[in-house]
């Protein structure tokens, strides 16, 4: 049966071969057992579950929380010559009757649902009827109250599947990684014996980059990074709806073809909004997170993060949706040290206003959590050791950092600079404080430090301290600089929460008593020239067809997949993806056969869209 699946996979969908567990787990389900499929964004968890839905007799139930998602993923399929349909309520009474009736006619072998439709009366008796060969529950996570998106329809999953006259195979994926959640989905989905796979979460595809600009040369930094990336598709995300609406006209004003999203606008124009960017009308969306559960758009070839999330586990998520098609895709994040601030803020409000009925202790040990999150995000932006090896450090991936070669920090020469006098006047400081019983926050510390004279640093009688003013001569920045790796070195520790101080640890006092030494790590200084072709190398700067062997056809080739798509009413990705065109751009083929070995073409395609694509390589060539 793998075999017939395999067929499967080149006919309709283009590809040789399976990805890492693919195989495997379509096996499982093909032989009507049950899986849980963990893995990361863009590595192809659909085809999971679509390969074995045309393999066995029978129709399919999909269970996805994401009406968006659900258009699309039918429209894809049904591009690729495979019957499915969606039921949800953006659909007419009469829309939805029609559905039911073309499924139970048994042509249909996709049928993708919302959650709140399976008590659905005449939903249930259609599944009852039908010979349903495996339910598919996508997003699986949503079942977890633990997971930050719990859905508790997601809860009545169960017992439907177990209503139906025959089990079928059941396959739960999802993307978190965490094995509280992998443990909720196992036992709420009543899973019988599964298929446990977790995927690598690396994706060797992307770049990751941190950019520490100055609060006031936010903007311009942005307008950079965007402009860098001239005629690429991307996602620029901040945190709040007033951000968005001053990037998005920031953008606007400079040329970029710019859209929005965010929860205050109507629901209309997020809708066109959205669609204007899937269109490829609109190349960059400024959005809040509440853009882009369930997008799908493959050709995305950078996501900005304008602001910091509060964890990597929504840095990943969110920067993920980059580079779907296993392109080249930057992912690039502007830190600012304010967004600690706020970030930390929510996280005391929401414990705050915690419900009266939550235990203390319960919430206490999620807002614990939560800060730790945040202090792993930061050092995320902080740290001048590779960004990759921490993310997969964070997911329990590896066990020892390594160096990528594909991240800011690795591309960055930085040189080891002694800074042990600085490291000890401000451990110093904090000590001398800590005898009058006193704790100072960050920019106080520097402010004693420098010998500011100003009201709060006088007020309190700060200038009487031994340590006042001893690094006058040092700028702010340097001072703030070694303060902050003294914290990531575990020699000085914040504690508190919206006002966080600083004190000693134990290490830290042990190295002013024994007189070590303190290193850090600053970027070297480069010739401006030569700074700015290493940078532009290292950001991985390309025009969106520079990855193919051949960027002019490259470019001929988007052109007539954006005729097609138009001419079909789809998005162009779904034509074709950005992977596809550039394996096109190497292979050159002048036959329907050779297009065939293209990855990403398959049988259907090739027959739709293949003639045009020809045509165009040939006149390529003929030049
Ligand atoms: P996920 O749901 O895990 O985020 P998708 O199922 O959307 O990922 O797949 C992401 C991309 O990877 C799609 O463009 C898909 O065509 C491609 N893909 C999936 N499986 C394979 C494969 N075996 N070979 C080549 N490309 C694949």
């Amino acid at each position: 049966m793998l075999e017939q699946a395999q067929k499967v996979l080149k006919e309709h969908f283009g590809h040789d071969g399976f990805r890492p567990n693919q195989g495997e787990l379509i096996e499982r389900l093909l032989d009507r057992g049950d899986a849980l499929a963990v893995m990361p964004t863009g590595a192809g968890k659909s085809l999971v579950y679509q390969i074995p839905a045309l393999v066995l007799d029978g129709l399919a139930i999909v269970i996805s929380p994401l009406i968006s998602l659900m258009k699309d993923q039918v429209n894809a399929l049904n591009e690729a010559g495979v019957k499915a349909a969606f039921l949800n309520s953006s659909l007419e009474p009469r829309e939805q009757a029609e559905v039911l009736e073309y499924a139970a006619t048994g042509a249909c072998k996709l049928l993708y649902v919302a959650p709140e439709r399976l008590d659905a009366p005449r939903f249930v008796a259609l599944c009852k009827a039908a010979k349903i060969s495996l339910v598919a529950v996508d997003e699986a996570h949503c079942v977890s109250q633990w997971g930050q998106d719990f859905r508790p329809s997601y809860l009545g999953i169960a017992s439907f599947i177990e209503s139906l006259p025959e089990r079928p195979a059941v396959c739960a994926l999802t993307a978190t990684a965490t094995p509280e959640v992998q443990r909720d989905i196992l036992g709420a989905l009543r899973l019988v014996d599964p298929l446990v796979l977790v995927s690598g979460f690396d994706r060797p595809n992307l770049y990751f980059g941190v950019e520490r600009p100055e609060p006031k040369a936010k903007r311009t930094c942005l307008l950079r990074l965007v402009r860098e990336r001239k005629d690429q598709v991307g996602i620029v995300y901040c945190s709040t709806r007033a951000a968005v609406e001053e990037v998005c006209e920031l953008l606007c004003e400079n040329g970029v073809a710019a859209t929005r999203y965010h929860a205050g606008l109507s629901a209309s124009e997020r809708h066109a909004n959205q669609e204007d960017f899937l269109y490829d009308r609109r190349s960059v969306m400024v959005a809040t997170n509440a853009f882009g559960m369930g997008i799908d758009k493959s050709n995305v070839s950078f996501v900005i993060h304008y602001t910091m999330p509060s964890d990597i586990e929504s840095y990943y998520q969110e920067a993920g949706r980059a580079g779907r098609d296993g392109s080249p895709a930057d992912c690039l994040l502007i830190y600012n040290k304010k967004d600690v601030q706020t970030c930390q803020f929510l996280i005391d409000k929401s414990f705050e206003e915690r419900s009266a009925d939550e235990p203390v202790e319960a919430s206490r040990i999620l807002y614990e959590r939560d800060c730790e999150r945040l202090r792993q995000m930061v050092f995320y932006c902080t740290t001048t050791d590779c960004l990759r090896s921490f993310i997969l450090q964070y997911f329990g991936q590896v066990e020892t950092a390594f160096r990528c070669e594909h991240c800011s920090n690795c591309s960055t020469d930085f040189e080891v600079e002694d800074v042990t006098l600085e490291a000890q006047k401000i451990i110093s400081c904090v000590l001398r404080l800590a005898q009058r019983n006193r704790q100072a926050g960050k920019a106080l510390i520097v402010d004693i430090l420098r010998g500011s004279k100003a009201e709060r640093v006088l007020a309190q009688g700060y200038d009487s301290l031994s340590t006042y003013g001893i690094m006058d001569t040092v700028p702010a920045k340097r001072v703030r600089y070694v303060l902050d790796a003294l914290v990531s070195e575990g020699m000085l520790v914040q504690t508190g929460g919206s006002y966080p101080v600083v004190e000693a640890t134990e290490q830290g006092a042990a190295f002013l008593r024994d007189r070590q030494t303190f290193e850090i790590k600053v970027p070297k200084r480069l010739p401006k020239e030569e700074e700015l072709a290493k940078s532009a190398a290292l950001r991985g700067l390309k025009p969106s067809g520079a990855n193919s062997s051949d960027p002019e056809l490259f470019e001929k080739l988007k052109a007539v997949r954006f005729r097609l798509a138009s001419e079909a009413g789809v998005p162009a990705y779904i034509v074709f993806a950005n992977a596809t065109l550039a394996d096109m751009c190497e292979k050159q083929p002048a036959t329907e056969e050779e297009l065939l070995a293209v990855s990403g073409v398959g049988q259907v395609k090739a027959e739709r869209y293949g003639a045009a694509f020809i045509e165009a390589i040939r006149e390529h060539k003929a030049g």
